[in-house]
């Protein structure tokens, strides 16, 4: 499934802001415009350790949390292209 392999971003989804951030952790928002509401119309922001792949943010969502991260775009469009296959080898769908 396309969204369980992408989810290897995100292990634990926040299901509310205002939580404490523990000790060595980081918190990343994904690349959908960043709303109060998590998980409204696909945003989503989770915990992560501290990693290359994670740039600092500088959108005002969340300020109550100071520094924010997110996700790469290279490191958002490598992934995109190993779960989407490339134009032209999809599956042969003409059978019907
Ligand atoms: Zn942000």
């Amino acid at each position: 499934m396309r969204s369980e392999q992408l989810a290897i971003f995100a292990p634990l989804y926040l299901r509310k802001l205002g939580g404490e951030i523990p000790a060595g952790r980081v918190v990343v928002h994904n690349q959908v415009r960043p709303t109060r509401r998590l998980g409204s119309r696909g945003f989503r922001a989770w915990l992560a350790e501290p990693s290359e792949r994670l740039v600092l943010c500088g959108c005002d969502w969340a300020p109550e949390l100071g520094e924010h991260y997110r996700v790469k775009e290279e490191i958002l469009r490598a992934a995109i292209a190993r779960v989407l296959p490339p134009d032209g080898v999809d599956e042969d769908d003409d059978a019907a």
